[in-house]
């Protein structure tokens, strides 16, 4: 693979859970700002439609198949961005997983994989994300979470629980690198329609009888987040439908 030299690239950026939804719409969305793109998720043809899509739109981006869960993948998307693109300044923490149902109802399979993606493989790209940017000095580490990581209703324990998990370990970041210029947000978004749903009996949509956002809207305040000056730290941005109830 030829690296292309670092003085062609404005900013860099890998972005997790980049197949569907909010993923894919922050590929775009950041990448019509010029800032190179390494796309993770674990459908590679929808990774790699996209980054052709992003290459015909004149950007760059490269399409990192795999999944978040294994204990290498956030070392090697990391890995990837610094070999091809000569640096890395943005990680857009944003797979993730939501099973709905009531606690004693709920198998612990679906419980546990919305640990394994939401809270442990999320964990693991923060800190291989935090020691980078602390040792390099500069870097922006945006962890997509949600309004359910900041609310709790009945049906949503395991999702917020795992978002809880990541508020913390966000704001326990953005603290210990309070003595750097490292930025890190938390974007919290409330119902968005995409493919997260998918597999419920009951959408969101019927249950709250409004339209979500499109992914597109997310994207636009994680670059919004981004593309503050210097000296601009948006800890967290919360953004939901204008009649969301929760
Ligand atoms: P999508 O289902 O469209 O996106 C989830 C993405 O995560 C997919 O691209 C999926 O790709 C990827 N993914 C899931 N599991 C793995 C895995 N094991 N390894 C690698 N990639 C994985 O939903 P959204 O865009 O809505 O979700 C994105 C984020 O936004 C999530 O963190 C979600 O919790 C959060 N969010 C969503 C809200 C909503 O209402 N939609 C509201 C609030 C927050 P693939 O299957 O190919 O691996």
């Amino acid at each position: 693979m030829t690296a292309i030299p670092a003085d062609a690239i404005v900013r860099v950026a890998v972005v997790t859970g980049a197949a569907s939804g909010i993923g894919a719409a922050t590929c775009r969305e950041l990448a019509s700002y010029g800032i190179a793109i390494v796309a993770n998720a674990r459908r590679e043809h929808r990774l790699q439609e996209l980054a052709e899509e992003i290459q015909d739109a004149g950007g760059k981006a490269l399409a990192v198949p795999g999944d978040i869960t294994l204990p290498d993948t956030a070392q090697t998307l990391i890995d990837r961005a610094l070999e091809t693109f000569g640096r890395l300044d943005i990680v857009v923490n944003n797979a993730g997983v939501m099973h709905e149902g009531p606690l004693a109802e709920m198998e612990f399979t679906k419980i546990q994989q919305t640990i394994d993606v939401n809270v442990t493989a999320a964990f693991r790209l923060t800190q291989l994300s935090v020691a980078l940017f602390r040792k390099q000095g500069y870097g922006h580490l945006v962890q997509v979470s949600s309004i359910l990581g900041t609310k709790i209703r009945p049906g949503a324990a395991a999702y917020s629980g795992t978002k809880h998990a990541l508020e913390a370990i966000t704001e326990a970041a953005r603290l210990e690198l309070s003595d750097t210029d490292v930025k890190v947000t938390a974007i919290e978004p409330g119902y968005v329609t995409t493919e997260l749903h998918n597999h419920w009996p009951v959408k969101p949509r019927e249950r709250m009888g409004i339209d979500g956002l499109p992914p597109e809207a997310v994207a636009r305040c994680i670059a919004f987040a981004v593309n503050q000056p210097p000296d601009v730290l948006i800890p967290k941005l919360m953004v939901v439908p204008t009649r969301q109830p929760l």
